[in-house]
């Protein structure tokens, strides 16, 4: 098989910029190591800022986004003592919306059954090869065949565990981590948001977030210990934690049943440069910021819309302008939002 983008990874990064060629004519296919189900299922990221909606909109796959997205305009700081809102569409002029990454993925999905182009789900074996050759290739299995994908480049959006990163040659990367000794406990819940906009509260217990993924789903946040055990944690400790951490005077978190729980270590990491010959590293795959920013999702995005922009003027003219200040200009934003978030 030929392409000219083999695409590794269909998380936000892969399926959107799959997206974004395709409206340039440019040919991709997309490989993936889970189903469907799993990739539309995965809970993670829910809040856009407004780059990533206008990019969503503007490629035409923001129809959802726009009826079903809650829009806030800002959102609340809290301690024991005080709540303050914090009006940021009117102090910056920007605002954000709440929309799980899940449905984001199942959007692009949808766009990508619809024109037809090559997503294949569950491959397994997945490697890359002759990066630094003008015909990279990717090897894979799928339905029990071995498969060779000869392409013009290869985008590495694959996440943060993912392989394309650890076969560009030793010397090449430089890497940046940092790991925090706490960790996030994350419930998505069957209730409705006792707030209309998102709470960051200050506790001597630990700081937690009060966030939602719709009118009737409620997302919550407790900091924990990086140790932290989630079998310590039954549901009734995690309601009492959240009360007591986001208290204030006659106002109560809506608890209702849980329908999914789990620990995030915290982890700020960033590799230079973000390519190497012919692979293209963009996303989680290049640089995690913790959760707490709420900022991975909108720089993988970032990333894919100048990595596309750069892919078109290198297949179409040979123009390289773009692919080799791609990884500077990421950069800039990426340690941007890390340095805030660290
Ligand atoms: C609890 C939590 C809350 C978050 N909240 C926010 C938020 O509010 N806002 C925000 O902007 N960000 C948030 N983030 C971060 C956001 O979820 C990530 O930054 C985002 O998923 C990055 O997208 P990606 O496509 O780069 O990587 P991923 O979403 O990790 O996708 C990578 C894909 O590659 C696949 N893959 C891996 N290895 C292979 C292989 N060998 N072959 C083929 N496929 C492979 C994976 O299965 C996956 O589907 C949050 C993250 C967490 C964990």
């Amino acid at each position: 098989m030929r392409t000219q983008v083999g695409i590794v990874g269909a998380g936000p990064a892969g399926l959107m910029l799959a997206h974004l060629l395709h409206l340039q004519g440019i040919e991709s296919v997309v490989i993936e190591l889970r189903d469907r189900d799993y990739v539309e299922k995965r809970v993670r990221a829910g809040l856009l800022e407004q780059n990533t909606v206008q990019l969503l909109t503007e490629s035409g796959v923001g129809q959802r986004l726009q009826r079903e997205a809650m829009h806030h305009t800002g959102n609340y700081l809290r301690t024991p003592e005080w709540t303050h809102h914090l009006d940021m569409e009117k102090l910056v002029g920007r605002s954000i919306w709440i929309y799980g990454q899940q449905e984001v993925v199942k959007d692009l999905i949808a766009a990508r059954l619809e024109y037809d182009d090559p997503l294949l789900f569950e491959v397994a074996d997945v490697a890359v090869h002759d990066l630094d050759s003008e015909r990279p290739r990717i090897t894979y299995t799928h339905e029990d065949a071995q498969q060779e994908l000869d392409c013009d480049v290869i985008a590495g959006c694959d996440g943060f565990h993912g392989i394309c990163r650890g076969a560009i040659p030793d010397g090449v990367l430089t890497s940046y981590e940092r790991a925090y000794d706490f960790g996030w406990l994350g419930i998505l819940a069957d209730a409705a948001p006792a707030t209309d906009e998102l709470i960051y509260a200050w506790h001597p217990n630990g700081f937690s977030l009060y966030s939602m993924r719709s009118p009737t789903v409620s997302r919550l946040y407790l900091q924990v210990p990086a140790d932290e055990q989630l079998d310590d944690w039954s549901d009734e400790r995690i309601w009492a934690e959240l009360q007591t951490r986001q208290a204030s005077e006659g106002w109560q978190v809506n608890e209702g049943p849980i329908v999914d729980k789990g620990i995030t270590p915290m982890r700020s990491f960033v590799c230079e440069p973000m390519q190497y010959g012919r692979l293209f590293l963009a996303g989680d795959a290049a640089h995690i910021v913790p959760p707490t920013g709420a900022k991975g999702l909108n720089l993988a995005m970032h990333d894919v819309h100048v990595l596309c922009e750069a892919l078109v003027d290198l297949l179409r003219s040979g123009n390289r302008t773009g692919v080799d200040g791609y990884s500077e200009r990421c950069l800039r934003r990426v340690w941007r939002r890390t340095s805030r978030t660290t």
